[in-house]
């Protein structure tokens, strides 16, 4: 049984997504590669296929937030090297060393707590230094390098293969912050050069800052959002991709509203001309935001509806007055039917959030499915 609001994810889709990122930047032949993003459950499109159908089109490195992530995508059967964003310092370091993943050194005492357990496993990990270039969340801090690094990677526990950093304003056209911290990033290889630490790769770029300017590139970029077929706002139309979920829905109800009555909770906005309501069975806890009240839109037979009143927990009211539309008929919440849109970008727009939101709020209850190989799954997410 599939509740009739469900997700359907295109693996062909971000495979292309993919394509169209190594395209871009050259690919491992052109000498920079694509560390592709799964993180927070592949933004919300199932972490373990999207890993797969990444790896079946041949990426090198995926990378995720946490070591609990990145042990999920090994009990997938993911082979691909795994890059650990986050902070080890709270997580079971355990995991590294058991499920192999490449971790993140984004703090000296991070550094310490991996050394000791390598040092104790007899082993040597390879990891990623992190410098934090103005974003002021983790990394080393790019202005005292020569002072933190040689104390936290004393010892023989870890091998630095790669140093990377991240952009705070790479969707902000007008924000000096970017070429600042590119610049920072400059200096700071300059630096742990001096410090004997000469990593085989650098990486800086997420999907903003990629497609904004090529001196993000170095070695790697990091897209996420591209991967799943959108892209920041201020940079769309560099890159040609197709969006990979259509959240999709049906009509379950369909009756009038008369002119002074109102939709939902708190009885705003009332209709001023006799309307006819569907009932969609989708609301917030399926992750429609609940700014949309009022303002949002979805497809109904090829047009495009708008949300009347309040977005509900399980439900909404789309005014459909002047259609034919009777229950059992598909709604789609976000992607395309019969060549009208909803966009990700656009719905963030909408509501003044980041198009990442959109698709990384996506319920835990929604069910995915998933047309193209390798082996079809329909899955629950897990929370
Ligand atoms: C999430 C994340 C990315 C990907 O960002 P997008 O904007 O989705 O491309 C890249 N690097 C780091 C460190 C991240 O946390």
């Amino acid at each position: 049984m599939v509740r009739p609001t469900y997700a359907h994810i295109d693996l062909d889709a971000i495979r292309a997504n993919f394509q169209a990122v190594l395209a871009h930047v050259g690919g491992p032949s052109g000498g920079v590669d694509v560390i592709a993003v799964v993180k927070a459950n592949g933004y919300g499109h199932g972490a373990v296929p999207v890993a797969r159908a990444l790896e079946a089109a041949g990426v090198r490195m995926l990378a995720c937030a946490d070591i609990e992530e990145g042990v999920e995508l090994r009990r997938g059967g993911v082979r691909a090297p795994i890059l650990v964003f986050g902070a080890l310092s709270v997580s079971d370091l355990d995991g590294v060393f058991r499920h192999d993943l490449t971790p993140t050194i984004s703090s000296p005492f991070a550094a310490r707590a991996l050394h000791d357990a390598a040092a104790r496993r007899g082993l040597r990990v390879r990891c990623h230094l992190k410098i934090d270039t103005g974003m002021n969340r983790l990394g080393f801090r790019y202005d005292n390098l020569a002072s933190t690094v040689p104390v936290a990677l004393a010892g023989a526990g870890l091998e630095i293969d790669a140093v990377y950093t991240h952009f705070a304003t790479a969707e902000d056209p007008a924000h000096p912050l970017f070429d600042q911290q590119r610049e920072r990033f400059d200096q700071a290889l300059t630096t742990l050069s001096e410090l004997g630490v000469r990593p085989r790769v650098r990486h800086a770029g997420n999907s903003g800052a990629l497609l904004r300017d090529r001196a993000t590139w170095f070695d790697a970029v990091r897209p996420g959002l591209l991967l799943y077929g959108v892209a920041p706002l201020a940079w769309a139309g560099r890159l040609s991709l197709k969006p990979a979920m259509t959240l999709h829905s049906r009509v379950v109800a369909v009756k009038g509203m008369r002119v002074g009555e109102t939709a939902g909770y708190g009885a705003r906005e009332a209709v001023t001309r006799a309307t006819t309501v569907a009932i969609v069975p989708a609301g917030y806890a399926d992750g429609l935001d609940v700014r949309l009240a009022g303002r949002g839109s979805v497809l109904v037979g090829g047009r495009r509806v708008s949300v009347v009143g309040s977005v509900c927990m399980d439900s909404i009211t789309v005014d459909v007055t002047g259609l034919d539309v009777t229950p059992g008929d598909e709604v789609v919440l976000l992607g395309s039917q019969s060549g009208a849109v909803i966009g990700v970008a656009e719905v963030a727009a909408t509501i003044g959030t980041v198009p990442h939101e959109i698709l990384c709020r996506t319920g835990a209850r929604i069910v995915r499915t998933y047309a193209a190989e390798p082996s079809p799954v329909s899955s629950r997410a897990t929370p």
